[in-house]
């Protein structure tokens, strides 16, 4: 429901109403964190969904805080809740590859998920985990603010855009995430799948060194 406000003639406006009507985001401690390190101690203890009782550690993200690229992937796995760091297992080995062949190194870029823990058996994130998790990342995003965002795999699309397109339709656009430029590609565990989604991504990830640097030589 967006919020409006009707202000009758004469009435004075009561900003204390308002302040109640906004989402919970501004309320919670977390949301003024002024640092993404201050945000990743302040949510790090999360048990607002049931995968709070499953994970072996919060993975929350890792960079540069002031990353001018931001890779979104979907959640953690078996190799990242154990070591509490996203793309440590073998699709963050490739990811590793993807970045170097763009010229970009690990530390240069900001890496998380739209989920920070593990869902059982890897399994897709459910409506409700994202629900509670999507406003820690959105913070997170206003953070680092990076120029470029670049989303990998679908589950991360749909959900930063509230698409249903495929990704193939998805994929060589840029689109926007609350004003900060996205695009998306192939998930690196759907390339070891699937490994002729590589030159697609070789493709996308090319287009996104070109973008980023344009938006970055811009200063926007
Ligand atoms: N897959 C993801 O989407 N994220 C990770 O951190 C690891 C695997």
């Amino acid at each position: 429901m967006p919020h409006t406000r009707t202000h009758h003639p004469g009435t004075p406006e009561e900003p204390a109403l308002f302040e109640a009507a906004l989402p919970p985001i501004t309320r919670e401690p977390w949301g003024s964190s002024p640092t993404v390190e201050a945000l990743g101690a302040a949510i790090c203890d999360c048990m607002k969904c049931p995968l709070g009782e499953t994970r072996t550690k919060f993975v929350f993200g890792t960079g540069n805080p002031s990353a001018t690229l931001m890779l979104i992937g979907e959640a953690p796995g078996a190799d990242e809740d154990a070591q509490g760091e996203p793309f440590v297992g073998k699709a963050g080995q490739l990811l590793n590859k993807i970045l170097e062949a763009i010229n970009f190194k690990r530390g240069d870029v900001y890496i998380c998920n739209i989920l920070k823990c593990r869902p059982p058996g890897n399994r897709k994130p459910q409506a409700e985990e994202v629900a509670q998790c999507l406003p820690y990342l959105r913070k997170q995003i206003a953070l680092v603010r990076p120029k470029l965002i670049l989303a990998l795999g679908l589950t991360a699309a749909e959900n930063l855009l509230g698409t249903t397109e495929s990704l193939g339709r998805l994929r060589g656009r840029v689109m926007q995430y609350e004003g900060i430029p996205l695009m998306v590609t192939y998930h690196p565990a759907a390339l070891l799948r699937n490994p002729n989604w590589k030159r697609p991504t070789w493709e996308d990830v090319q287009a996104v060194r070109r973008l980023h640097d344009e938006l970055v030589q811009q200063g926007r």
